[in-house]
């Protein structure tokens, strides 16, 4: 397959072959498995003129995804996301500089585009007749919308509180959608048996070891559009943990490859009420899981699975994590709007209102370059956002009514300066 030489269990570090189907057959289900690569020998294939040549998309970086060369992937184009850099962002937060990378624009609006595309690819190579993931959220409209650009059937089994929003992306998409009566881990638990019993091929980050292979493109692509020279520091939200380990690890491959001199320090931001990464990485000690609470529902994780990657990722980096609550998450809805024109949705906004928080407590320099991953379009949640704004001037239709806001504005702009 590729450059890969093997699967490393993140837990007690044992090397497989890749026949091991998902997770670490010693450790079971907490070891999560990390994917390894001749890094000499893509290093070699991987050179930034070859890059130079190559599709706009995450396909770019073939040598350091778990594919075949020539492997079949899904037509939609996934990946090479804009970063712009937001002047009048980085002014309000008290800043030098500030980039957005919004992955937003990926084919389903979200980062998880990026770890499905990966998923459907592997479900294609092995001949899988279906694919399925247990999920409310982005990664199973991902799923559903990455197997539907691919010809590929998919199954998606949703908790009965599943948001009517998010079960209709789905349906769209042609997903087989089970509502299941019971809680997320009823869903995950039936997921993977029906997986076992029909030969469909599993989606779940938590278990699979080449889905963060796609997740890692972010950081591959960050490095390659800043000219090789990744800011100093790179905001993420956090939940299950898998994403910024990804990203991570898309900083290592880079400096190891020798394309990038200096990797940048992660910062890992997670909601106060769904915090259990933020304190592990504090304390040193094992995950608590806790009772999760918070409008940035895409974050909302009272069990991560991949904590230890994360946790293992950021200390690596040199970086931290911290918490910001749901009404700094919603200023950074509107801030991140308003002065840079990015919607975002809650668990993308927050690592804007991480890197806020960061400043004020002085862990980030104001003489700092940061980047925050922008990880989900803001009109997945319209809800969450009008909870971030005012509401429209209810007018009759007339230009009197219109100038009385006008001129209120006008007052208010004169007040401010
Ligand atoms: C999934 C997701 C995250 C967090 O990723 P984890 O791997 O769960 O840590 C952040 N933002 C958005 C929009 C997501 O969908």
């Amino acid at each position: 397959m590729g450059f890969v030489t093997g699967l490393k269990c993140v837990m007690c570090g044992g090397v497989y072959g890749t026949r091991v189907p998902y997770t670490c057959p010693h450790c079971g289900i907490t070891g999560i498995l990390d994917v390894q690569y001749d890094y000499a020998a893509a290093g070699r294939a991987l050179t930034r003129r070859a890059l130079a040549g190559r599709p706009l998309s995450h396909w770019r970086y073939r040598e350091l995804l778990p594919l075949r060369v020539g492997a079949a992937v899904p037509s939609a184009s996934v990946g090479w996301t804009p970063i712009m850099e937001a002047r009048a962002l980085a002014r309000h937060l008290g800043i030098r500089a500030l980039y957005l990378k919004d992955d937003g624009r990926n084919p389903t609006a979200s980062f998880k585009d990026r770890a499905s595309s990966v998923g459907v690819a592997r479900a294609l190579e092995k001949r899988a007749r279906a694919i399925a993931c247990a999920s409310t959220g982005n990664a199973a409209s991902s799923l559903a919308g990455m197997a539907a650009s691919a010809g590929l059937r998919s199954f998606i089994f949703v908790p009965e509180r599943a948001p009517e929003a998010k079960v209709a992306q789905l349906l769209v998409f042609g997903a087989t959608v089970f509502r299941v009566r019971g809680a997320y881990e009823d869903a995950w638990e039936l997921c993977r048996q029906a997986c076992e019993r029909w030969g469909w091929y599993n989606r779940n980050c938590a278990v699979n070891p080449y889905l963060v292979e796609g997740k890692k493109t972010c950081g591959l692509e960050i490095c390659e559009q800043m000219r090789w020279q990744p800011p100093e520091w790179v905001a993420v939200s956090v939940g299950d943990g898998c994403t910024i380990a990804g990203i991570w690890k898309g900083f290592r491959e880079m400096k190891a490859l020798g394309l990038i001199r200096r990797t940048p320090k992660m910062l890992g931001v997670q909601a106060e009420g769904a915090a259990p990464v933020t304190r592990a990485f504090h304390s040193g000690a094992a995950l608590e899981p806790v009772q999760a609470r918070t409008i940035a529902d895409s974050i909302c994780v009272g069990l991560p699975r991949n904590w230890k990657k994360a946790v293992d990722a950021v200390r690596e980096s040199g970086g931290t994590m911290v918490n910001v609550s749901d009404d700094e998450i919603l200023e950074a809805i509107g801030c991140t709007g308003r002065l840079a024109g990015v919607f975002a949705e809650p668990a993308a906004a927050a690592a804007v209102a991480g890197l806020r928080r960061a400043l004020a407590d002085q862990i980030i320099p104001r003489r700092a370059a940061a980047l925050a991953v922008i990880t989900g379009s803001g009109l997945k949640d319209v809800r969450s956002a009008a909870r971030a704004v005012s509401g429209p001037h209810e007018i009759a239709p007339s230009l009197d009514q219109v100038a009385e806001v006008v001129e209120s504005q006008r007052h208010e702009e004169q007040e401010d300066h």
